[in-house]
């Protein structure tokens, strides 16, 4: 018995991978949010606490709650919603760490921390020039006057950011992200607020530039192997998800013969053409250009549109069956593209394409789970 197809997720990789990217006198929060990038958010979750992982980070106070119902007890940081999100309280009852980046989100976390009848732990954002949350540097004093004013509601546990181009070793506006980062650290101690954690790193930042590092990194697309940008070093890393198929039709057709919607390709000599049962709905980008998968260890090139649910390669005069394996992406071992490689295909990036891996796919683990 074959599956149609399968991502085999190797928690060890993922737990190895964590280890050789802890720094010394640094903590370790490993990011778990959309379903730790379409690797399993549960076994992932666990996995990294094995290896060590002091935090878990997620964006949705929904990702937060759902560790905690599978189990995990430990630091969790959730970063993310609108005025209103019907989950910050029990995020509160449930000692899940909450972001708060704007004067109305401390309200709402200590109205939280009251309803919830228990102080709100809370990480303050600085828009460090990322231009996305967190309060600009002129702004981030009322959200420490609004913390002042609430102290018997919210503990500040964190001061954080988050960078634009950390992937990009010696980037200026890294430094000057770092820069405006002290000030904000500064501006804060001068109004009585130190907390323990100052975090401004992810994948990128760890990997290029100590001086991002401060008290914990926050690792996502590295623990899974992946690297954060075409020029990163993952010397060390390995990718932990391989996602296989089993062909589904195998024939000979003549010269001329074409493939898929709109008759994009046609066979130029007589050739066979093997079906894989995977498409967009499964996550396998259609606007990839001149993709390739492995059969037999060897690259054979996708023909014709991906449609929904399958895609044709073309195999030549090789010698396969139905149910034949084909590996779409891996670590690279048998020949396989990368997510990398399906990433520069479809001019995108690897987080995109683990990412997107759909939830038709059944994930099996190698490891503990
Ligand atoms: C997703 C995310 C991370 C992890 O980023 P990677 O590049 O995957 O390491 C860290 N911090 C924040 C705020 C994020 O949204």
């Amino acid at each position: 018995m074959s599956e149609r197809a399968e991502a085999i997720v190797d928690l060890t990789v993922i737990e190895a991978n964590l280890r050789s990217l802890q720094r010394p006198g640094v903590l370790t929060m490993a990011v778990v949010k959309a379903d730790a990038y379409g690797h399993g958010a549960i076994p992932v979750a666990r996995a990294a606490r094995r290896a060590g992982a002091e935090w878990l980070g997620v964006a949705l106070p929904s990702e937060a709650l759902a560790l905690r119902r599978a189990g995990d007890t430990g630091p969790i940081l959730a970063w993310l919603y609108p005025p209103g999100d019907p989950n910050l309280v029990a995020c509160v009852r449930a000692d899940v760490d909450l972001n708060v980046g704007a004067v109305w989100a401390v309200d709402e976390v200590a109205a939280a921390a009251r309803a919830a009848g228990k102080r709100a732990r809370v990480h303050l954002k600085v828009d460090t020039g990322l231009g996305r949350g967190g309060a600009l540097p002129h702004t981030f004093d009322d959200i420490l006057t609004a913390v002042l004013a609430h102290r018997s509601d919210v503990d500040v546990v964190g001061i954080w950011s988050h960078l634009a181009s950390g992937e990009v070793a010696g980037a200026v506006e890294t430094s000057e992200q770092i820069a405006a980062f002290d000030e904000a650290l500064s501006l804060a101690q001068r109004r009585g607020i130190e907390p323990p954690l100052r975090h401004l790193a992810n994948s990128g930042g760890t990997l290029t530039n100590a001086g991002t590092h401060f008290d914990l990194v926050r690792l996502g697309i590295a623990m899974y192997g992946v690297p954060p940008g075409p020029q990163v070093d993952m010397a060390g890393l390995r990718p932990a998800m391989t996602l296989r198929a089993s062909l589904a039709s195998v024939k000979r057709v003549p010269p001329g013969h074409g493939v898929s919607y709109g008759l994009t390709w046609r066979a130029a000599t007589e050739t066979t053409l093997a079906l894989v049962p995977l498409g967009y709905a499964d996550g396998i980008p259609r606007t990839a250009v001149d993709p390739q998968v492995s059969v037999g260890g060897e690259r054979v090139p996708v023909v014709g549109r991906i449609a929904m649910d399958q895609f044709v390669v073309d195999v030549g005069d090789r010698d396969v069956a139905p149910g034949d394996e084909v590996l779409v992406w891996g670590p690279g071992d048998a020949g396989e593209p990368t997510a990398q490689d399906w990433a520069t295909w479809d001019g995108t990036i690897g987080y995109e394409i683990v990412t997107r891996l759909g939830s038709r796919v059944p994930r099996r683990y190698l490891g503990d789970v």
